[in-house]
């Protein structure tokens, strides 16, 4: 599956495919691609060309550049049966597209020489245009789209299947220290790099009956008579792998109306029901949810997901029967992965097709779903475990509940034989949550339908097997597995830190970026003072540009040679971004007594979106704000302390922050962060982490060596014993001066011009109940925090330990992960594609 062996991109005959306008991959032929598309696609003459306009000349000339690799990558599977991975998944935060595309085909250098000819000074100016499609959260849509370029870079077929939001996740905007939330237009002006595909759209029913019926043969059977329908049309984005001729697809759906019914109601006069209806059907892919667990547009999110689920299985049904493939063979065709539960409707789904449709027996229709579904667990939040109200799920599902009824006698049988009499394991276990209002536990379905179910880090899938679903574990123990979170190197350190990669490219070879492993020859550096060096030169250069995007951003002068500290990610309780305020509370006192003259210079960075419904999250960025307010205006603070929150962080913003850091801030709640990824892009950029035993913190620990992490904080089963021995948050407070002091400010109005009502529910949820034991964990973060300022102090030390971040993270490459799902979950293999005459 190595790919190191970077091919020959220029096509055997040019000209072959298309002529050298829209193949060429030297910089004559870009700069004449571009010129050709200003021309006939845009309507423009090079000499009064927007830089937008030079965006999307630029764009339409290196997409021109992937269709070869794209059809011959869609021929091969033709011409070559095999397994193929539908990887499902309600989000794909992929991230600006120009950039990866022209690194993954090796024309960065080319295109910058282009757009020269155009008189642009740097392709970062042409960068800087394109507007990114916010279609995820956060960490799970972005290990979706690590996932599709590590499988394309790794010669595996997939298609990564999900929904065209026309309003992906809201533009952040800070107002006044608050969050305000605006629409996420990101389809204004068009946007390049999609071709939909309308020939490909697939009905999707909703609501309705089911009703039986007796077939020609005089068997019985179930139907489904939906009373609304929606179509999908799938959008295609090219997913070009790193220095290969694969280029996988990610598939997302656009719901649209019906004619038909549309067509009904015209004749009977009905306009404007007509168009109503209308207006609802293509709701369904109108907007992405904020994950804030709140019962706000359930009814819409369950329908979203079962159009693009429905929509994606009917699409690799298709596929078979236009490639001569038998239904029954499923599984060895196509292996589905689900990211999370949200499309765990597959389950019911794929059984509905099979048997209604194809009219498969009950048994050979479940081995066939069985074999080909697994299941990749995200969390073990209560609130973010998803629960759909019985009567809501029937009346939008009808026959889904039916077969899911179904699935879940047999299942049960089975565990009445396993365990006979134990009725409290029966219910534990069922589908159906009879406890309170009856629901359907996606999780359960997804479990009971899957062959394998994975946590993303080593703790996470422990902690599932031992808390989230014990019985299940016991049942079936092999299927339970583990496969820890990875990023992809391309995005996270070729495009994020081109001057850190360059100075890999001359240390260790090129190959490093699809062979993380290789970093380790670095190790033979750490006390190369000249070498380390050079490396922390890298680093100050990727502070620099981030000083002046904070200075235009937010109007605050930060110094690029102080420590950089830096805190990127969703705002949450559990992610403790109050943890990290109150520390920095602390740190001011401490310069404003005059108590240590002798701390290091910090910039201490936040980042991050609140889900709008989320009061205590939006409060915790108003709280960061009013400390920065504070701490920034004040004359004794210059030169020592600056704290600034960077409005709307995304994944453009990520490539621009985890390479410019020193300091990173992994300090959830032991047992609450399932893996995390951000804390793996910025050890790979060599930013030392300070943090707890969570997620992948404690792989990346032992990975880089204890003694280049500042671990602190309780561990998991301290935290279960704290909770379980009547926690009091108060003994914590008194006991720790600083913390008492700190929290004593905030309520005087310190950081809120007086207003002592302000920051309230954030201090009475921390001295009350405190649920994410931010003041239990308080003064060991402060001793580390005092860990960091003495080594700051000793660069040699600091960027020793900063190297070994770097040679040491090889594991976390998403490449590896990707590895691992093929290996032991999917069961696929590469795929050669070879560029020849005959595709086109
Ligand atoms: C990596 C990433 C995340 C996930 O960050 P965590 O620190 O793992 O929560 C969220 N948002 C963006 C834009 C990212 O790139």
């Amino acid at each position: 599956m190595s790919s190191s062996q970077p091919k020959d991109l220029r096509l055997p005959t040019p000209g072959c495919y298309a002529d050298p306008i829209k193949a060429g991959i030297d910089a004559d032929a870009v700069f004449d691609g571009m010129t050709e598309h200003l021309f006939f696609s845009l309507g423009k003459l090079a000499t009064t060309a927007s830089l937008r306009d030079l965006y999307m000349a630029l764009s339409y000339a290196v997409r021109d550049r992937l269709m070869t690799r794209y059809l011959a990558s869609q021929e091969a599977i033709r011409a070559k049966p095999q397994k193929t991975v539908a990887y499902l998944s309600a989000e794909f935060l992929i991230g600006p597209q120009l950039n990866n595309n022209l690194l993954n085909l090796g024309i960065t250098k080319e295109a910058e020489e282009a757009v020269g000819r155009f008189g642009i000074e740097s392709l970062s100016h042409i960068l800087e245009v394109e507007e990114e499609p916010g279609l995820g959260n956060g960490g799970l849509g972005r290990l979706a789209a690590c996932y599709m370029e590590s499988l394309a870079s790794l010669q595996v077929p997939a298609i990564g299947y999900g929904i065209r939001y026309e309003f992906g996740i809201f533009n952040q905007l800070i107002r006044d220290g608050w969050q305000v939330e605006v629409t996420d237009k990101w389809l204004k002006g068009g946007w390049p790099w999609e071709l939909p595909q309308p020939d490909e759209s697939c009905f999707v029913g909703f609501g309705g009956r089911t009703e039986s019926y007796v077939d020609e043969k005089g068997k019985y059977r179930s139907r489904w008579i939906p009373s609304e329908h929606a179509i999908g049309v799938p959008h295609d984005i090219p997913i070009l792998g790193y220095r290969v001729n694969n280029c996988d697809r990610l598939r997302l759906w656009r719901a649209d109306a019906t004619e038909s019914f549309d067509f009904y109601a015209f004749n009977i006069g009905d306009y404007y029901g007509a168009v109503e209806e209308k207006v609802a059907s293509e709701t369904i892919s109108k907007v992405l949810y904020p994950n804030d667990g709140t019962d706000e547009g359930r009814r819409l999110r369950l329908k979203q997901q079962h159009f693009f689920v429905s929509c994606s299985l009917q699409d690799m049904l298709r596929s078979l029967e236009k490639r001569g493939i038998e239904v029954e063979d499923f599984s060895e065709h196509w292996t589905v992965q689900l990211n999370d539960t949200h499309p765990a409707i597959a389950v019911a789904e794929l059984m509905r097709l099979l048997i209604d449709h194809y009219h498969f027996e009950w048994e050979k229709a479940w081995h066939i779903t069985t074999s080909s579904v697994a299941y990749t667990n995200h969390t073990l939040l209560p609130e973010a475990l998803e629960k759909w109200d019985l009567d809501l799920f029937s009346s939008l599902l009808p026959r889904h509940l039916d077969l899911i009824y179904e699935i879940n006698k047999r299942f049960l049988q089975q565990v009445r034989l396993r365990y006979p009499g134990n009725d409290l394991i029966l219910r534990k276990l069922s589908i159906i949550d009879e406890d309170g209002c009856k629901a359907v536990r996606m999780a359960h379905l997804a479990t009971i339908g899957a062959h394998h179910v994975n946590g993303v880090a080593a703790l996470h899938s422990d902690l599932i097997k031992r808390q989230l679903m014990p019985e299940f574990a016991e049942l079936w123990p092999e299927k339970f597995t583990n496969i820890t979170n990875g990023v992809t190197p391309r995005r996270w350190v070729g495009l994020a830190n081109p001057e850190l990669s360059s100075l890999l490219d001359k240390e260790v070879g090129k190959d490093w970026i699809t062979n993380m492993e290789l970093l380790k020859k670095l190790e033979q550096k750490e006390n190369d003072s000249g070498f380390l060096e050079l490396f922390s030169k890298t680093k100050l250069s990727g502070k620099r540009k981030l000083a002046g995007y904070i200075h235009r951003q937010t109007g605050v002068l930060v110094d690029p040679s102080s420590l950089f500290d830096v805190q990127v990610k969703r705002i949450h309780q559990y992610k403790r971004q109050h943890l990290n305020a109150l520390q920095v509370i602390a740190q001011y006192l401490r310069i404003k007594n005059g108590v240590d003259q002798d701390i290091a210079p910090r910039t201490v960075i936040f980042g991050g979106k609140a889900a709008p419904g989320y009061f205590m999250a939006k409060l915790m960025i108003r709280f960061i704000n009013g400390i920065a307010d504070v701490v920034n205006a004040d004359p004794d603070m210059d030169g020592r302390l600056r704290v600034v929150f960077l409005p709307d962080y995304n994944v453009k913003l990520g490539e621009q922050v985890y390479s410019a850091t020193d300091l990173s801030e992994q300090i959830s709640t032991a047992g609450k962060e399932a893996s995390g990824t951000g804390n793996m892009k910025f050890a790979m950029n060599g930013a030392l982490t300070i943090g707890t035993l969570d997620g992948a913190n404690i792989e990346i620990r032992d990975r880089v060596g204890s003694e280049n992490f500042f671990l602190f904080g309780k561990t998991e089963s301290e935290i279960v014993e704290l909770r379980e021995n009547q926690y009091d948050p108060k003994t914590y407070i008194s006991n720790c001066k600083e913390l008492s002091e700190a929290l004593r400010l905030v309520e005087v109005g310190h950081f809120s011009n007086g207003d002592s009502e302000l920051f309230l529910p954030l201090i009475n949820s921390l001295t009350g109940s405190d649920p994410f034991f931010v003041m239990a964990d308080f003064a060991d973060y402060l001793r580390a925090q005092d860990e960091v300022n003495k080594v700051w102090k000793n660069p040699q030390k600091w960027n020793r330990m900063a190297l070994l971040n770097t040679a040491r993270s090889g594991f976390f490459s998403s490449d590896r992960s990707i590895k691992e799902y093929c290996k032991s979950i999917w069961k696929v293999k590469p795929l050669d594609v070879e560029i020849s005459c005959d595709i086109n």
